[in-house]
């Protein structure tokens, strides 16, 4: 039966080139059933091995803190495309830190993000194990919860606006190993906020409401240090740079916060309906709008 079988013909596909386009073409040949099923099952398992040594170890070292940072890719564009307030626009703002919360809360072992314009940074506890610490992996995921909630929530905050493009988010992971290294980490992240806003608040004043053409108003910025900036704002809007929002000044920080959650039920007690209310204590993210920088507990009231 065995040796009919080895002779038994059936057709097969096989490539070849067309001679004069180039093109893949399929042509039908015929070869032995027996020996075609024993090679292919040979090669899945030792011909075709060996292409999986060529990945390559990406494991975090161990007792490091892993950030993932997310950056926002051509968002000079995509905020022209999506008239985009400026310099700040607190709908986009509040998209970033709902697809930032979606990521803490879908994805585990991240106990603080931060994040500003278009940028946002997810710390993975020390101790994280979460895919064997692998970086691409790490990345990975939070660049697509990040990315598909982006997505998903437009709408919620965006409702007169439709999402005109998919947008996208380069990510990156850098290990921190001292708890003073992260503290410098988000405070570099914070400051790289308050330059970039104070800078934006005076350039999009000049423009707006000083009637200077976005040339005249960079140059006129040229060389400024803070409190010239500063004093730009007071002296000529009006504006003490201190009392602007929060949230555009300082960035915003999630964290896990335990929070009291009552609810009410329905119990049954001696054959009689009674409503009878019930306090659990939950995980939540919560945002604040906080100075980072020369603080070890400062944090500010909780804003959402
Ligand atoms: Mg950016």
């Amino acid at each position: 039966m065995f040796r009919r079988l080895r002779f038994l013909k059936v057709p097969v596909l096989k490539s070849t080139r067309c001679p004069e386009g180039g093109a893949v073409v399929a042509k039908c040949d015929r070869k032995p059933l027996a020996s075609f099923r024993t090679s292919s099952v040979q090669m899945a398992k030792s011909k075709f091995e060996y292409v999986r040594n060529f990945e390559t170890d990406d494991t975090c070292l161990r007792n490091c803190y892993i950030v993932v940072r997310l950056d926002g890719r051509n968002f000079h564009k995509f905020a022209e495309t999506h008239d985009f307030a400026k310099p700040n626009d607190d709908r986009a703002l509040g998209l970033m830190t709902r697809s930032a919360r979606s990521v803490m809360e879908e994805l585990d072992d991240i106990v603080i993000a931060y994040g500003q314009s278009d940028e946002f940074s997810f710390v993975f506890k020390r101790s994280s194990n979460w895919f064997k610490r692998r970086a691409s992996k790490l990345m990975t995921h939070v660049a697509s919860q990040f990315s598909s909630s982006y997505v998903f929530f437009w709408k919620d905050h965006f409702a007169d606006r439709p999402l005109l493009y998919p947008p996208g988010f380069d990510g990156r992971v850098v290990l921190y190993p001292s708890n003073q290294n992260l503290r410098d980490y988000l405070s570099w992240r914070q400051a790289d906020c308050h330059i970039n806003n104070l800078y934006n608040t005076v350039f999009w004043r000049l423009v707006q409401k000083g009637g200077l053409s976005t040339v005249q108003a960079e140059d006129r910025l040229k060389g400024t240090l803070a409190a010239d900036k500063n004093e730009i704002l007071f002296s000529e809007f009006d504006i003490n740079y201190n009392n602007e929002p929060l949230v555009h000044r300082k960035g915003t920080a999630l964290v896990w916060e335990k929070a009291d959650e009552t609810t009410t039920k329905q119990v049954r007690v001696l054959n009689e309906e009674k409503e009878v209310t019930v306090t659990k204590s939950r995980k939540r993210v919560s945002a604040h709008h906080c100075d980072l920088i020369g603080s070890r507990s400062g944090r500010s009231t909780p804003t959402s």
